[in-house]
């Protein structure tokens, strides 16, 4: 019942790729941790998401926990929030819930970092939590479990080069100039926008792009700063630089958080294979682990270099070749010695990115939403899109299905806002009536 309305509610993943929740709720499990690390760099959304709305949150912690039959609820959340782990030490531990001080650290959100960090216990490379009775969730996902009704909200922080960085809850479908512009922040004074956060983002390609229900973040950056030029370097000069400027240093490798859980992730081999054509050599293959973190290129790497992107490009052969690394799901996988000694400090990464100058704060704001339009894609989460089930010139209200859930695995989609339907396709467009 509730797996059935978590699928039609439209509720996935609100912290990653949009996993839907009712697939992941189908996992018996004995531990559930809610993942509130958040430990992208200026991202505040969860933080405030559990200052003003804790009780619900907690709720949709304790259904989840039902649902997989857990008796364990573990709250990660960094040791410096030292208001909120109190408060949630409180409110959590006659539900049977237990908070988790994390050190302030990234990647601590990592999901096989957090469950580490707060269980002990390594997933296995490739393995996923539940291989080691353990469900992770994020804040907001389990906000919308707890609210019973369909997504049609997300919030995000906005933050970088802004006068006051805030949080918000955005209309799903709404432009990032239309969000940016309600949040005070003149979208024609920002030369680039990292989406997500500053470490795993991706650069937006324009005003134009919409907010989705995996959207977590839109951080301003200025022509000249130096993060969005590092996501913009192309992959011949990248590789070509790379080739010639790699010195093997291994810090890349000493570094990267996976490889430091006892991982076979070994970035610098993956930059040493880029002179070379090698197909399931072991320097090609650890790549397969790599979470894409991006610490490795953007802390370790003292040449900036981009091990990070040598791993990925391996991933997508690797894909593409069906090939395995031999460790893939092994389950004596143990950490690193030094392990706990090498978190890269949230401060370190601060002041390396060139963020320092940045308020990092983001308090949650309310905003009186008057849209013309929004555009919500019809696939916004793993799995198949959403089957379109409104027509041209329809009208719609907030809530109402646009997109049903399609055979196998994929949610529903909701309209945002009232209005008519003015076109179908991947997306559906919906403008205020007249
Ligand atoms: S990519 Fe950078 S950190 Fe890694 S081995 Fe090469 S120079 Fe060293
Ligand atoms: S991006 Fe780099 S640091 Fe992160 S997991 Fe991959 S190889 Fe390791």
């Amino acid at each position: 019942m509730l797996l059935e309305r978590l699928r039609e509610n439209g509720v996935v993943g609100a912290g990653g790729a949009g996993f839907p929740t009712y697939k992941k709720l189908e996992r018996a499990v004995d531990t559930v941790i809610m993942n509130a690390a958040e430990c992208e760099p200026l991202l505040h959304k969860d933080k405030e998401l559990l200052r003003h709305f804790m009780s619900p949150i907690l709720d949709g912690m304790q259904l989840a926990m039902r649902q997989v039959g857990a008796r364990r609820g573990i709250i990660g959340i960094k040791n410096k929030y030292k208001d909120l782990i109190h408060e949630l030490e409180v409110a959590g531990a006659p539900r049977g819930i237990e908070v988790h001080a994390l050190g302030d650290f990234y990647p601590a959100g990592d999901e096989f970092i957090t469950v580490y960090e707060t269980t002990k216990r390594v997933i296995p490379p490739g393995g996923l939590p539940g291989d080691v009775g353990c469900l992770v969730t994020n804040v907001e996902t389990l906000l919308n479990v707890a609210l019973d009704r369909p997504v049609t909200r997300k919030y995000l922080t906005i933050a970088g080069d802004v006068r006051e960085p805030v949080t918000v809850c955005a209309p799903i479908g709404a432009s990032f100039g239309d969000v940016l512009r309600a949040a005070g922040v003149a979208p024609e004074s920002v030369a680039h926008v990292l989406v997500g956060g500053v470490m795993m983002g991706k650069l937006s390609h324009g005003m134009h792009e919409v907010i989705t229900r995996t959207t977590g973040g839109l951080l301003c950056f200025p022509e000249e700063h130096i993060l969005p030029r590092r996501y913009l370097a192309d992959r011949p000069a990248r590789d070509k630089i790379g080739r010639s400027a790699c010195d093997q240093c291994s810090f890349c490798t000493e570094m990267c958080p996976r490889y430091l859980i006892g991982h076979p992730v070994e970035p610098h081999l993956a930059m040493r294979g880029l002179g070379f054509n090698l197909v399931g050599e072991s320097m090609i293959l650890g790549s397969q682990f790599c979470c894409e973190c991006n610490l490795c290129s953007l802390y370790a790497c003292p040449e900036d270099l981009f091990p990070k992107d040598a791993c990925a490009d391996n991933k997508v052969m690797m894909r593409a070749k069906k090939l395995q690394h031999p460790d893939t799901g092994r389950k004596d996988t143990r950490p690193h010695s030094m392990q706990e000694y090498r978190h890269v400090p949230l401060t370190s990464l601060i002041k390396k990115l060139g963020l320092s100058a940045y308020k990092n704060v983001g308090p949650l704001v309310e905003i009186a939403w008057d849209l013309d339009e929004v555009r919500i894609p019809l696939k916004q989460h793993v799995g198949a899109p959403a089957i379109a089930c409104v027509q041209v010139g329809q009208r719609v209200e907030v809530g109402q299905p646009i997109g049903r859930a399609p055979d196998g695995l994929g949610v529903a989609v909701h309209a945002s806002m009232r209005g008519h339907v003015a076109s179908v396709g991947d997306e559906i467009v919906i403008r205020r009536n007249d």
